[in-house]
């Protein structure tokens, strides 16, 4: 049986960091990242932006050119999808059967796109988008103007819905709650991004319900709605969320559900294995004491390099600002914090010139802020969210006077 000091479970976002702060924190022993598809370790946010549109190569996505990890005695295996851990034997099952052992686990394994059931989902054409094959089938449907219907109005299907358009096809979003991104921003900025869709000529739906997936030789043909109204569409885009990929560590009977639960230091509930990235539930010290799973780059980068210190000897608590961004169009999203529990929410800038932010108060602290086009607001606000920093609430909707000069008293 093969066995490593530390064992990798997912190359993706946060396996790779984790493996290169290891050896950037001066950990000689052996290092595996056991990784379930044929890929390297590479960036995903390209798939839905400039990769998607062609303007970028795949080989610009990696996270490290491939001779790097040879150099830092790192090895990945790649095809090599982990179906069960054994945690008292310290050793992980691939689907092939074989067995691999480990001094510590990481897993690292992120999510998979959450699949719609309803009759006609597995319709060719009915694309989800979460990794590179899924890209490449996608983009292989933009050379010629078609009817394209993304289902969800979140990031990524927002992301898509401006790159169809700007490749020319037809754009419908259906999105089942009523303003976009409901989940994740506050309702000012959805208006926002839902009118700039519109006019640049994406068809908007809210509440909207989907029934079922019609065809024809076996691919779609259109998109048929709970109220019986019939979209035509040459392909479907799915963005309705991911379902964390924990089934083997709970199995094995590490503490979770939704995400497998950490702690600050990456740590599960099973000696000597730790977790990060999309599929790590942990208590956020800017989500006023609630459980949360993060899905963005920052949380796998920064839970990965939490995770690698603790591995390594070296260990120190999870405390980042949560961050994210998007593309769509010529706006440029930023967000910072978390903005659950706010109690007020003020924009500051101006929305018709497209430059804005909506900064979310607690008590009369910043907690988080939505920026559009606003890279100065969003540099102060994330250092004013990360101290807590109180707001003179009249002043910080005055877009006039720098963000950090708005503090109270
Ligand atoms: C299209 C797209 C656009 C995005 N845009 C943004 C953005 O603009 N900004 C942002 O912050 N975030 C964005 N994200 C989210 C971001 O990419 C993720 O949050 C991040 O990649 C999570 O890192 P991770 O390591 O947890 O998971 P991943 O990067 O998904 O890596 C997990 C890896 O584990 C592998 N794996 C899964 N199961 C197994 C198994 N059983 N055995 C072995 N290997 C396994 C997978 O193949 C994968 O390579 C985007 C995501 C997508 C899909």
């Amino acid at each position: 049986m093969s066995a490593s000091d530390v064992l990798i479970v997912g190359g993706g976002q946060a396996g790779a960091t984790a493996a290169i702060t290891l050896r950037q924190l001066g950990f000689t022993g052996s290092v595996v990242i056991l990784e379930a598809t044929a890929e390297l370790p590479y960036e995903r946010p390209p798939l839905s932006k400039d990769y998607m549109l062609g303007q970028r190569t795949f080989e610009t996505c990696l996270i490290r050119p491939a001779r790097f990890w040879a150099e830092q005695k790192i090895d990945i295996l790649t095809n090599a999808a982990v179906t069960a851990i054994d945690p008292t034997r310290q050793q992980v099952t691939l689907a092939n059967g074989r067995n691999f052992g480990f001094g510590k686990l990481l897993w690292a394994t992120g999510g998979t796109p959450r699949r719609l059931t309803c009759p006609g989902a597995d319709l060719a054409s009915v694309f989800t988008l979460h990794d590179k094959k899924d890209a490449d089938a996608i983009a292989a449907k933009l050379d010629v103007p078609r009817r394209a219907v993304v289902i969800g109005g979140g990031y990524i299907g927002l992301e898509m819905a401006a790159v169809l358009r700007k490749r020319g096809h037809h754009v419908t979003v259906l999105e089942a709650q009523e303003r976009v991104l409901a989940r994740v921003a506050g309702e000012a900025l959805s208006r926002f991004i839902e009118a700039e869709h519109r006019a640049h000529g994406v068809e908007i739906r809210l509440g909207a319900q989907l029934r079922e997936f019609r065809g024809a030789n076996g691919a779609v043909t259109s998109v048929v709605l709970v109220n019986g109204e019939e979209l035509p569409a040459d392909f479907v885009i799915t963005g309705i969320g991911i379902v964390p990929v924990v089934a083997p560590l709970l199995a094995a009977g590490a503490a979770g559900g939704n995400g497998v639960e950490v702690d600050e230091f990456c740590a599960t509930s099973l000696p000597g294995i730790y977790a990060a990235g999309d599929g790590a539930r942990h208590h956020n010290r800017f989500a006023q004491g609630e459980w949360v799973r993060l899905e963005s780059v920052q949380n796998a980068t920064d839970q990965a390099i939490t995770a690698a210190h603790a591995i390594a000897g070296q260990a120190k608590p999870y405390e980042a600002l949560p961050w994210f961004w998007s593309n769509q169009y010529d706006l440029r999203l930023q967000s910072a914090g978390l903005n659950m529990g706010h109690d007020t929410a003020l924009l500051r800038g101006d929305q018709a010139a497209r430059s804005f932010a909506i900064l979310y108060l607690r008590e009369g602290r910043l907690i988080a802020l939505d920026c559009v086009n606003r890279t100065k607001d969003y540099a102060a606000g994330k250092a004013l969210v990360s101290s807590g920093a109180r707001l003179d609430a009249s002043r910080a909707a005055d877009g006039n006077i720098p963000l950090k000069e708005t503090l109270a008293g």
